[in-house]
């Protein structure tokens, strides 16, 4: 296809745009040409998702063990629950992470009436009094700041291994496939149903225990990767995040008379530095797998000690202890 076109649903009329391979709100730069309907379409059904419920949790919680990112993330809704209320965790570009009330709390007093609100601003208290003001016509009422103390708090942490954060991975592998030498569209069609909900009948996209030092000695610690190979017949792709939640996934067949090439790209989340590259294939063994029960609680074992090998890596000072557990969908 000589035309740009978008790299997801190869439509050449639509309006055009660029889409992220790595997304932007951490850092990632490159782009692949996306059309809007699709840019929009992914967004909305799983990437804001997989931020929400699975990177921005992590970059979150990494930023507790000694690791400074530095990122304005969105807020980590509902972090954890403390004293019956439930708090939001923010990580500031100062690298502190802050907690706040979910939401504001309507205190009763004795009568059934209003007693106290607790805000969680001094921007959000000041709009509230306002309010309450003009709707009691109580002017003495006023704004008190209260210090809020975290005694023994230990992050909660789940890994929410949803439908999401499977189809960010395989949206990742589809964009970096379009930069193997000869790439044809057509080596992409798997991967590319699955972003549309097409139904197959192979599972095409699997997290994985499997460690593949070859490819691990390419990318620096804790970075997120994708590596999309040509070999056998078959065009795969494995992607991990911070070097541990790795996730393999079928793309399609390629043309047989095109040679085997394979690319990488990694992005390091502390030094904010991206790189792609052709490298040559490693073999990656990329297969149908679901896992049971059993595999699932040691692949969260597994992936526990991966993540405080590849921190530690990087640069952690304290042990990862989430008390993590992997919730699959
Ligand atoms: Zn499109």
């Amino acid at each position: 296809m000589t035309r740009k076109h978008c790299i997801y649903c190869l439509a050449v009329d639509a309006k055009l745009n660029k889409d992220h391979i790595f997304n932007d709100w951490y850092g990632g730069k490159k782009r692949v040409t996306s059309c809007e309907v699709c840019n929009t379409r992914f967004s909305k059904e799983f990437e804001s998702i997989a931020a929400n419920e699975f990177l921005v949790p992590l970059y979150t919680a990494l930023s507790t063990v000694g690791l400074n990112f530095r990122l304005d993330l969105p807020k980590w809704r509902k972090a954890f629950k403390a004293s019956g209320e439930e708090f939001d965790q923010i990580l500031g570009s100062d690298g502190i992470v802050r907690m706040t009330l979910s939401k504001p709390k309507v205190l009763k007093n004795s009568s059934g009436g209003i007693g106290m609100v607790l805000f969680r601003s001094e921007k959000e208290a000041n709009e509230g009094l306002k309010r309450l003001i003009a709707k009691t016509g109580k002017t003495h009422l006023r704004i008190e700041k209260m210090p809020v103390k975290f005694k023994g708090f230990r992050q909660p942490f789940s890994y929410d291994m949803k439908q999401s954060t499977f189809l960010l991975a395989m949206k990742m592998a589809v964009a970096l496939a379009t930069r193997l030498p000869n790439f044809d569209p057509l080596e992409t069609l798997l991967g590319r149903m699955t972003l549309f909900g097409e139904s197959t009948s192979e599972k095409l996209v699997s997290e994985t225990l499997t460690h593949m030092k070859k490819i691990d000695s390419l990318r620096p610690p804790l970075s997120h990767m994708v590596y999309v190979e040509r070999s056998s017949g078959i065009t795969k792709a494995t992607v991990q995040f911070f070097g541990t939640f790795k996730f393999d996934c079928k793309l399609g067949r390629p043309d047989p008379t095109v040679p085997d090439a394979a690319v990488l790209g990694w992005f390091d989340p502390i030094a904010k530095k991206e790189s792609f590259s052709e490298c040559s294939p490693i073999g990656l063994d990329v297969y149908n797998r679901i896992h049971d029960e059993l595999t699932r609680v040691r692949l969260a074992e597994r992936w526990n000690e991966r993540l405080d090998e590849e921190a530690r890596a990087a640069g952690s000072t304290k042990k990862i202890d989430l008390h993590g557990e992997i919730i699959f969908e």
